[in-house]
């Protein structure tokens, strides 16, 4: 039986064309996908097309990733795989935000997109695309999906979603995952890696889970934070901030910012320490300036990305509200997101 795969759109730059009369770029129709790309019937995969009212996704937000969540979930019986065209400017963190809300996934959700328009002749979203909907399809040789997670591939690569990030707006190698290798690498062939490959752990059907705290914030620390402003943000109302320090976890050992922090953590909310470099992990035994931070309770996301960690803070504030259970969920790994 022919196999299928489900092209969902959302957005981003992937979705345009140069207009030849006017030169401008306007939306590309990706029902027409046949048409525009005869040769993507070579690929012997029968291709649905749900086009949402496209974003550029700065303008993304939870409710994108609940509706992706459903649409998943109402096609999962119907198709061997999805696709998801996004804005690459989001697209880590709606990606990792999926990873947390699919639950017993186990067939693959590939998020691509393109940093030239597909409709503009030296683009890289026409690769994208092609090999994105070839993986979205692929069994492995006992017949199971080669990919069942949640995954994001760009030139080349395919990368665990919640390990990326964006690390250029230039580069058509947009995507980096410093702290996981790529699950498969795309030349003559493709070659799955299939021993970083995550596996169901129990044949279960697949559940969505789409409850999210929104009250998050990402603070990032830098020489000439002040105590105002700081504190300003830690009593925003805010449960649980990601804060992103320096090198291996490192942030000031000044007594206001401990004091601030600490008052924080007292009053309920969680903090999560990440890393501003882009790869390499918190390691807060390391250095006072880490230790002074352990002490108070911030909880380390060793090799985990900002994006991760904020979608996974959204996620496990939304479903637990003891600090114990709160910190040993953000510890352990959910679906590939920390550790090696
Ligand atoms: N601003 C665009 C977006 O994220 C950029 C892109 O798609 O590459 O929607």
């Amino acid at each position: 039986m022919k196999r299928s795969v489900l092209l969902i759109y959302t957005g981003g730059t992937i979705g345009m064309q140069t207009d030849p009369h006017s030169g401008a770029l306007v939306p590309f129709d990706f029902r027409h996908i046949y048409e525009e790309f005869p040769s993507l019937r070579r690929l012997g995969v029968e291709i649905d097309v749900l086009p949402f009212d496209p974003i550029d996704s700065s303008n993304a937000s939870p409710e994108l990733w609940v509706r992706l969540a459903e649409i998943i979930k109402e096609n999962y019986t119907r198709f061997d795989g999805f696709v998801v065209l996004h804005g690459t400017d989001t697209m880590s963190y709606t990606s990792s935000a999926l990873s947390f809300m699919l639950n017993n996934l186990n067939k693959p959700v590939v998020f691509t997109g393109s940093q030239i328009p597909i409709g503009v002749l030296r683009t890289d979203g026409r690769e994208n695309l092609i090999t994105a909907i070839e993986i979205a399809a692929a069994k492995d040789p006992k017949g199971r999906a080669e990919v069942p997670e949640v995954a994001l591939y760009f030139q080349n690569r395919l990368f665990r979603a919640n390990r990326t990030t964006k690390q250029s707006a230039e580069e058509l190698s947009a995507f980096v995952s410093n702290n996981y290798p790529p699950l498969a690498e795309v030349g003559v062939n493709i070659q799955y890696n299939r021993s970083l490959i995550l596996r169901p752990k129990r044949e279960a059907d697949l559940e969505i889970d789409t409850k999210l705290c929104e009250d998050v914030a990402i603070i990032k620390i830098f020489p000439g934070l002040n105590e105002r402003v700081f504190r300003a943000m830690l009593n925003s109302g805010v449960k649980g901030v990601v804060l992103e320090t320096y090198g291996a976890g490192n942030a000031p050992t000044k007594e206001w910012f401990i004091g601030a922090l600490r008052e924080a953590i007292q009053r309920g909310v969680t903090v999560i320490n990440v890393t501003q470099c882009s790869d390499g992990e918190v390691n807060m035994d390391i250095y006072e300036t880490g230790v002074a931070l352990q002490q108070i309770g911030v909880i380390s996301g060793r090799d985990m990305t900002t994006e991760a960690a904020t979608a996974k803070m959204m996620y496990v504030l939304a479903h637990e509200q003891s600090p114990k259970r709160i910190a040993s969920l953000l510890k352990k790994s959910i679906c590939g997101e920390i550790g090696k």
